[in-house]
């Protein structure tokens, strides 16, 4: 597998925003499989913002979709044109990606919440400020169509090769398809992502029945897999309670930040 790394640097030196070019952290791979990295996007319009606050959608995932689809003008040397198809197979980290560096050039870099220490002794309000370019961000030199790997155990006892893996990196379709369960059941989300993005464990291919069956140790170590070779934002915010010190960490809700309905 390729080295992975970790820059905390938001705005690498390949960047040009004057020009509206900005460098995935992941990659768009070509028919002949290339990695493109570099993206142009043009400047947020009216049209942006009145996409953006369309309450009509019924799903906030299709909405970036539609509004990426509309703002990234091109993809320099990739073999097809910019298109909702596109711009839903691209790989969530760098939707995501995409969207706080538009967000941050056009509206600022500073990012202000109030949220409520979870401590039931305390419960009281905190401002949460921090800014876009402070977020880390994970960029890989290139990925690839598919990943193989190992489990710790064979996931069927009469298939000794069923430890091996194979799988691909979410995009923007696989969220769009587990959204509707992702809060009220995550581990029935799971399922759905893992049928969806791995292609077989050992001989047989996994449909959501055979992802259900997976013991929880290998399912785990297949999210521990994904997150060592996602590329994209690292949306972990990390805080204290200023008036009592509880951990009050949580994950930015990009979407729900970004969509002002969302
Ligand atoms: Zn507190």
């Amino acid at each position: 597998m390729e080295p992975l790394t970790n820059s905390a640097d938001p705005m690498p030196v390949d960047e040009d925003w004057a020009a509206g070019l900005l460098l995935l952290p992941g990659g768009i791979l070509d028919g002949k499989g290339n990695c493109l990295k570099t993206v142009r996007v043009r400047e947020l319009t009216g049209r942006d913002e009145e996409l953006l606050a369309d309450r009509r959608y019924r799903n906030a995932v299709e909405q970036v979709t539609d509004f990426l689809t509309q703002v990234i003008v091109e993809v320099p040397g990739l073999d097809r044109p910019v298109s909702k198809e596109l711009v839903a197979e691209m790989l969530i980290g760098d939707r995501d990606y995409l969207l706080l560096r538009l967000r941050q050039v056009s509206l600022g870099d500073q990012v202000e919440q109030v949220m409520r220490c979870p401590s039931t002794a305390c419960g009281k309000k905190a401002d949460v400020e921090f800014l876009i370019s402070e977020l880390p961000v994970r960029r890989v030199p290139t990925v690839q169509l598919w990943y193989e790997f190992d489990l710790s155990a064979p996931a069927r006892s009469e298939d000794a090769r069923s430890n091996h893996v194979t799988l691909r990196l979410p995009v923007g379709l696989d969220l769009e398809a587990v959204l509707d369960c992702k809060d009220l059941n995550p581990a029935l989300a799971n399922t759905r992502l893992f049928a969806r993005i791995v292609k077989s464990v050992g001989h047989s291919r996994v449909d959501e029945a055979a992802a259900r069956d997976l013991p929880l140790r290998l399912r785990g170590e297949i999210t521990d897999f994904l997150r060592g070779i996602t590329p994209g934002p690292d949306l972990k915010i990390d805080i204290q309670c200023p008036h009592c010190g509880t951990d009050m960490s949580y994950g930015f809700d990009l979407y729900g930040f970004f969509l002002p309905n969302g």
